[in-house]
């Protein structure tokens, strides 16, 4: 049996749901949305994740809405500036976080396969493994391109920038 959430905004009883990127709650009155940091982080790309979850941890975001799960006040936090700021109900004590109808839909989504194994490394051994791509693609770079040498200049630059900014942006 599962836990029993309810609505932050209608109290009545939420229902689970599995999705592509595991378990949510939903509404079944105002359509709105609850998942995990972890389900979060699994969704949307991290760099949108961090500066959220960076705003979340300053702590100076009102506080109005109850969390579903353990009864925290959530923190609510801007997202997405756009033509208007998005707003999430965010708990700190247990990682829930509360879109209401559509929001969740709103957020850019990573793809689905591909980079799990990665995200599954802690940090360390990421950072070690993209050291390593980087090396060997420089090494095979090296290898190919001895006729020019300053074109291979230029071209391992591209390379280690493309490189990094994939690294960087798979964080
Ligand atoms: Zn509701
Ligand atoms: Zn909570």
């Amino acid at each position: 049996m599962f836990a029993m959430y309810n609505c932050p905004t209608c109290r009545i009883p939420l229902k689970r749901n599995s999705g592509l990127f595991g378990v949510s709650w939903i509404c079944p009155a105002c359509s709105g949305k609850g998942v995990s940091l972890s389900i979060l982080r699994k969704a949307v790309p991290n760099p949108v994740v961090n500066e959220f979850w960076r705003k979340v941890k300053s702590r100076e975001y009102s506080r109005k809405r109850r969390c579903p799960a353990c009864k925290s006040p959530m923190s609510e936090v801007p997202v997405l500036k756009k033509e208007k700021d998005m707003y999430l109900d965010v708990c700190e004590t247990c990682y829930f976080i509360w879109f209401d109808a559509n929001e969740f839909e709103t957020l850019p989504k990573n793809e689905i396969s591909g980079t799990k194994e990665k995200e599954q490394l802690p940090l360390k051994a990421r950072k070690v493994l993209a050291k390593l791509e980087i090396e060997s693609l420089a090494n095979k770079q090296r290898k190919e391109s001895e006729v020019n040498d300053r074109l291979w200049q230029e071209g391992i630059e591209l390379l280690i920038d493309a490189a990094l900014i994939a690294f960087f942006s798979s964080l």
